[in-house]
């Protein structure tokens, strides 16, 4: 299964993908957790993107079009993957659709979790608070004025992406405000639908 999880900063991808981990054992790649990753391991990469990503901005397309096309190559991949914070442009859209033409592949699904605004901000505060309560780490780019940012970055360059899925019958819209597990469910849904679709 080749699952594309698109949707707002706050919007639950990260819940949602973990699930679908689980009950169709194939990867998560989240564009986010490579980018963090590079930066815990202070790699050339990781230095040069944590400031961009602290301040809520999207690191250029290459350098994540490349940790992909690295990632699609692991033996792990070959059953199928979630992308989960990739495609974010429309140019990644279209770099993503290459890498899989190369490889003789195709998406199964685009899934967008759709959330209203307004409630991010919240979601994202609680989330800094249960990691707090956890003894976790908060995320550096998880305080209001980035939060802000990342939101702006997904309405003006995340959510043409999803326009592209649409104008090509391709995207599934979920209602992202439903409670966890009736989202998990209306996902479900989603996808038989898509493999019956063929
Ligand atoms: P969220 O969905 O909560 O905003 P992510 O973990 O997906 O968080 O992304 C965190 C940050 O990593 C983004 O704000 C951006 O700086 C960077 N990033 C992740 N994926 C991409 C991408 N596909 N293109 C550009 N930047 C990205």
């Amino acid at each position: 299964m080749r699952l594309v999880l698109l949707g707002p900063p706050g919007a639950g991808k990260g819940t949602q993908a973990a699930r679908l981990v689980e009950r169709h054992g194939v990867p998560q790649l989240s564009t986010g957790d490579m980018l963090r990753a590079a930066v815990a391991a202070k790699t050339p990469l990781g230095l040069k993107a944590k400031e961009i990503m602290d301040a809520g901005r999207l690191v250029p397309d290459e350098v994540v079009i490349g940790l992909i096309d690295e990632r699609l190559n692991s033996p792990d991949c070959a059953k199928g993957f979630i992308l989960d914070g990739f495609p974010r442009t429309v140019a990644q859209a279209e770099a993503l659709q290459q890498l899989l033409d190369r490889r003789g592949l195709a998406l199964d699904a685009v899934l967008e979790l759709a959330v209203d605004e307004g409630a991010l901000v919240d979601r994202m505060r609680r989330r800094v608070d249960e990691t707090v309560a956890a003894g976790g780490e908060v995320r550096a780019d998880d305080n209001p004025e980035s939060f802000r940012t990342r939101v702006e970055a997904y309405r003006a360059q995340t959510a043409p992406v999803s326009a592209h899925y649409a104008g090509r019958s391709q995207l599934t819209k979920i209602d992202g405000m439903a409670p966890i597990d009736e989202v998990t469910a209306a996902i479900d849904r989603a996808l038989s639908a898509a493999v019956s679709r063929g």
